[in-house]
Parts: C-alpha cells; structure tokens; sequence
C-alpha cells in the first residue's frame, strides 16, 4: 500500500491539474461568427459572458497556404470590460500588398479571459473566404477543381479538360505533378474578374495565387479557346510552383514560363513568327538574360516567351523527362540556376545556351553575354533576378488576340513571385 501511496497522490495532483483549464472554461461561454465581404474585409465577432467582467479576447488565425513558416497571427480585440461582451473585429483586406484568391481557408480560434483569471480557448474553426456575389456551380476531376457562374456545363467541362490535359502534358513529359489540390475560377468576364480584386488593374484579364493553389480568370463562354490556353499556362504555374517551391530561390523565368507555354500544347502563331524571325537575325536573346524578368517592349517580351517554350522542349526531347524532372527536384532545395543546371545536366546557363542556340542551326555565342541590362542580347530587368511573373504569357496571349492592351507586359512583370 505504501508503494501505492505516490502513485495516488500523483493521480490526485493530475485531477487537479486536469480540473484547473476545464473549471475555467466552464465561467465564460462563448459564441462566434464570421461574415465575409469579398474581396475587401472578412469580420470576426464574438459574443462572450461569464459571472465576471471579461477582460481581454485574442483573436488568432492563420491562412492555409504553401509556406515555409505557419503563420498564426493574433489580435487583441478592444472592448469595455463587463460580464456580457460583444466584440468584433474586420480584417481588411485592403491594408494587405494584394487580394486574398475566392475559397481561401482561414483557421481561427479565440482566447478570453475574465477577472478571475479564467481563460477560455475555443476550438479551432475555419472560415472560407468566398465570392459568394455568384452563384458558382463546381465541378472537379483529379486535383482540380473549377468554378464557374456563366455558361453551360460543356463549357466548364471543356476549361476542365484543358486543365487535366496540360497537367498530363507535364507529367508525361517532365515528370512534375501536382502535390496538392488546386482551384480555378472562372470569372464571366474580365470585368467581372477586376471587380474581384482589391487592387485591380484595367489590363488584368487572369491573376494566379500560386501559393493557395488557386487562379482566377475572366473567360465568357464565347471565349473558349482563348480560355483553354489561360487555364492551361495558369494551372501549369501551379504545378511548377509546387515542383519547387522551397524558402531561398527563385527559378528562372524561362524555366517557369517555358513550362507553362509548354503545356499549353502548340505554340501560338505569335511565338512561333517572333522566333523564327529572331533566328533568322540571329537576334535571339541569351538564355541567361530570359532568366529573370521579361522586358516592357511587348514585341520583346513575346519573343522571350517564344524562346523560353523553345528552351524547354529543346531540354525536354534532347536529354528527356527524368532530367527534367531532376532539375525540378534540385531546385526545390534552393540551387542557384546554374548549380541546378550543372547537376542535372553538367552545363550551366552559358553551356545551356550555346547548346540551345546549336539545335536552331547557330553558333555559340563569341563572348559571354551579360546577365542583364539593356544590350543586344538583354531583356531589360525591372526588378530582382528572383521575382517574376505567373501572368505575363497570360498578358501575351491576350495582346496576340485582344489588340489595344499595352500595359499589359509592364504591370506584369513588376509582380513579384511570394
Ligand atoms: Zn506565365
């Protein structure tokens, strides 16, 4: 029995420790809700009571998206201290560089406590960030998932198709596969897709949230095959964005856009006249200079996406998908973009280029080119090698097919890859 005696006292103590948080909650009950206002606020109010005054509420929440580090924001509500409180608090979205994408998840739980000292956590509970202002209707194949309000089901059937296609295009050709859900939204129209953004901008015709899995596009059902190659480029972005997301680099933009244009299947008209013409003049720009930020000059920036589709079919059908899909891996862990060239291939972006410029029947370049500036061979960086843009082959496709959107190329690229 003596043997028994701490054993008892120990189960006691764990009784005690036990009853201490369940006593406690049981002096403030709670009660929550949440309302949404797409695309710029999303409020949180909490009704609280307990025998006493009620002295301080926390609001923690956090976002689900890809990152390196969860994230749990807190917010301590202001209120007048009393037995009853009703409490609120708006999360605007407006004060954030950019818009949250439709179907966000938001995890959320709340922390009260009263003058005696008793504290109460809630259960973790998830909102989701919706445009509810339509009445989607939702259909899903594999990992993707599409939204869309206008239009009969053949025509989300047929953006659907277009999605999977160039997921299967990819993981035919390169290996790379989506290694979580995503969602497209379908907006009925450009318009209608600004009026979904915070910040919206007159060119904007499809934005991506590479992060959340998600793009939204401005596609009316009459636009069908202009919307085939926006899903398809978009939801490619993902995918690669997936392959190598990883916390200290960037790949490059020929690599990154070269996929997207490659899944979209054939070229377009455009990329292939540009580039023909700029290995006719033997005018085309380094690999190394299409590695960052495509120029302003649309006529250029269409030939840097003509090249970077060509890059990756050349590197795709000459040493095939494993390296491919190596590369991918490679900088997933962070390389810089000749290490990772180097491993998966043994040639660096020089090497890459003089090969690339080879199979189109040119000779190496005579001298290194520079990495970037505004010389024969430089598209011009607008910003740091390691931002680029998911929307600018968006921009392109349409100014091959939408005349009169200049500014397209130039607001594009000064979006920067989070
Ligand atoms: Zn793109």
């Amino acid at each position: 029995m003596k043997k028994l005696l701490p054993l008892f006292l120990a189960l006691f103590l764990l009784l005690i420790a036990t009853l201490g948080p369940v006593q406690a909650q049981q002096g403030i009950s709670a009660s929550s809700t949440t309302e949404v206002q797409f695309p710029t606020e999303l409020s949180f109010s909490l009704r609280a009571e307990s025998a006493v005054d009620i002295t301080q509420i926390f609001l923690r929440y956090k976002v689900n998206k890809i990152t390196t580090v969860k994230v749990t924001s807190v917010v301590q509500l202001e209120f007048d201290p009393a037995p009853l409180v009703e409490a609120s608090w708006t999360w605007e979205m407006k004060k954030m560089l950019g818009s949250l994408p439709p179907g966000t998840e938001i995890q959320y739980s709340w922390r009260i406590q009263d003058a005696s000292g008793y504290q109460l956590e809630t259960a973790w509970e998830t909102v989701q960030f919706n445009d509810d202002r339509h009445p989607w209707d939702i259909l899903t194949e594999g990992d993707v998932t599409l939204f869309w309000y206008r239009g009969e089901l053949s025509f989300a059937q047929t953006l659907l198709d277009a999605s999977n296609e160039a997921l299967d295009r990819l993981a035919r050709d390169t290996g790379a596969h989506l290694e979580r859900p995503v969602a497209v939204y379908i907006y009925a129209s450009s318009e209608e897709l600004r009026d979904a953004m915070v910040y919206p901008q007159e060119w904007m015709g499809g934005v991506g949230f590479p992060e959340y899995g998600t793009v939204a596009i401005g596609v009316a059902p009459a636009n069908l095959s202009l919307g085939k190659r926006y899903v398809a480029h978009e939801i490619a972005h993902l995918l690669t964005y997936q392959m190598t997301f990883n916390p200290y680099a960037d790949i490059p933009a020929w690599l990154d856009e070269g996929l997207s244009t490659y899944a979209e299947g054939d070229p377009v008209s455009g990329y292939t006249s540009s580039l023909k013409e700029a290995i006719d003049e033997d005018s085309l720009f380094s690999v190394q200079s299409i590695s960052s930020n495509f120029p302003t000059d649309i006529s250029e920036a269409i030939l840097c996406y003509a090249e970077s589709y060509s890059v990756v079919e050349f590197l795709i059908h000459h040493y095939g998908r494993e390296k491919m899909l190596h590369l991918l891996s490679i900088f997933k862990q962070g390389s810089s973009y000749d290490d990772a060239l180097l491993q998966a291939y043994g040639f660096d972006t020089a090497g890459l280029d003089d090969l690339w410029r080879l199979s189109l029947g040119l000779e190496p370049r005579p001298s290194p080119p520079a990495t970037t500036g505004t010389g024969p061979f430089g598209c011009q960086a607008t910003s740091p090698p390691t931002s680029h843009s998911s929307l600018g082959a968006f921009a392109v496709l349409a100014l091959l097919l939408v005349p009169g959107i200049s500014e397209i190329i130039h607001l594009s690229v000064r979006r920067g890859r989070k």
